[in-house]
């Protein structure tokens, strides 16, 4: 019986230091590692402005709502990914409308966004899945074209590039996520990042209970808002992860490239496509099986691995045939081919930096024997 999870986190020495050292000082909440993390946030997105909070689901939420999504308005979305990219919407009261995904890069499909515009659409929200890119060059055209906001979810993303520009930053705002098995983690975080002040100033406050930024007194709320807020704890380990960051990238690419020289000459398997116009910062490792081991027959495979001790998921399930989505909204099999066709044979490998060489070696041994029996 192996020990192989699916997901580990990567913290060091100085990580553990640097939580001791707030704990140590005078200020757990709203001190000065906050505005530090945002600071080296923004600087990773090559973006003006970061936010941090306390996840980024938080951070999605409050973008939608910066941006004057509400009730009535539409929000084009992709349907393979964390519930949380389309739940946001669904916050403000505004409808998610899905557009099917491109069977290679299992990011929104730019060829049938058009088809779903209508009067309503307000805005389209991406998601470079598994840090994998949107085509972003298309997706502002078509925002531009058609006059709608534009989000980039890239909560899986961060110090991923399209076009030798980081993801996060090609959006009206974008979001970064710091849960353990994200790039980076804070335990809990997440962050909004843009260019655009007025986004910023919103968040900040909507965040901090619609506090004034400047000036405003603790007990004084200018707006409806929320406690989002992230701690000086979490941001000091988000610091010291990020002044790691060239080497946890590192490390999860050597992962990433060992499986792919392990995996390349097993029959039938789809590996992660190379990436077309950027590049990856690797979130986890998915491999496509072949149709005829599609749906129960992964989810076999799933508990097979399971009980030999390698931890194994099925990334994505699609976002319209959740039990919510399909009660709320009527959603069937087959509304969505692509995603529901890649949602069935996708295979989440065991995937995290410290993963050896010879447990990469045990994942893949035992793979072959439950694809050839
Ligand atoms: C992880 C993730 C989120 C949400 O982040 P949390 O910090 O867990 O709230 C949002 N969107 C996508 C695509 C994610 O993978």
């Amino acid at each position: 019986m192996h020990n192989i999870p699916l997901s580990q986190h990567d913290i060091s020495e100085a990580e553990k230091q640097a939580v001791l050292d707030v704990l140590a000082g005078g200020r757990l909440a709203l001190g000065p590692k906050l505005p530090e993390f945002e600071q080296k946030l923004a600087a990773v997105a090559g973006t003006k402005y970061a936010v941090a909070l306390n996840s980024g689901t938080s951070a999605l939420h409050l973008i939608v709502k910066a941006l004057g999504i509400k009730a009535g308005d539409e929000v084009i979305t992709t349907p393979f990914s964390f519930v949380a990219s389309a739940n946001c919407i669904l916050y403000e009261g505004a409808t998610p409308v899905f557009a099917d995904i491109d069977p290679v890069t299992l990011n929104i499909d730019v060829t049938k966004i058009e088809e779903k515009i209508t009067p309503e659409t307000k805005a389209i929200l991406a998601v470079d899945v598994f840090s994998r890119p949107a085509d972003w060059e298309q997706l502002q055209q078509i925002a531009k074209k058609h006059k709608l906001l534009l989000i980039e979810d890239s909560a899986e993303a961060l110090a991923s590039t399209y076009q030798g520009k980081p993801c996060g930053s090609f959006g009206d705002a974008g979001v970064f996520a710091f849960y353990p098995n994200k790039q980076i983690t804070t335990g809990e975080g997440g962050a909004v990042v843009t260019n655009n002040k007025e986004i910023a100033d919103f968040c900040r406050s909507a965040a901090n209970q619609g506090r004034k930024i400047e000036d405003g007194k603790w007990l004084e709320h200018v707006r409806l808002g929320y406690n989002y807020r992230i701690s000086e704890m979490n941001c000091a380990l988000g610091i010291a992860q990020l002044s790691r960051l060239s080497e946890l990238l590192a490390k999860k690419a050597a992962v990433a490239n060992r499986y792919q020289q392990l995996l390349k000459d097993v029959p039938g398997i789809t590996l992660p496509a190379d990436c077309a116009n950027g590049t990856m910062s690797w979130f986890v490792y998915v491999i496509l099986l072949p149709k005829i081991l599609a749906g129960q027959k992964r989810d076999q495979i799933i508990k097979q691995m399971g009980e030999r001790g390698i931890a194994c998921s099925n990334y994505f399930y699609p976002i319209h045939l959740q039990p919510f989505y399909k009660e709320q909204f009527g959603y069937k099999e087959g509304d969505f081919p692509v995603a529901e066709d890649v949602g069935s044979r996708a295979l989440a490998l065991p995937f995290f930096n410290n993963l050896t060489q010879e447990q990469a070696a045990i994942v893949v041994e035992n793979l072959k024997e439950l694809l050839a029996q």
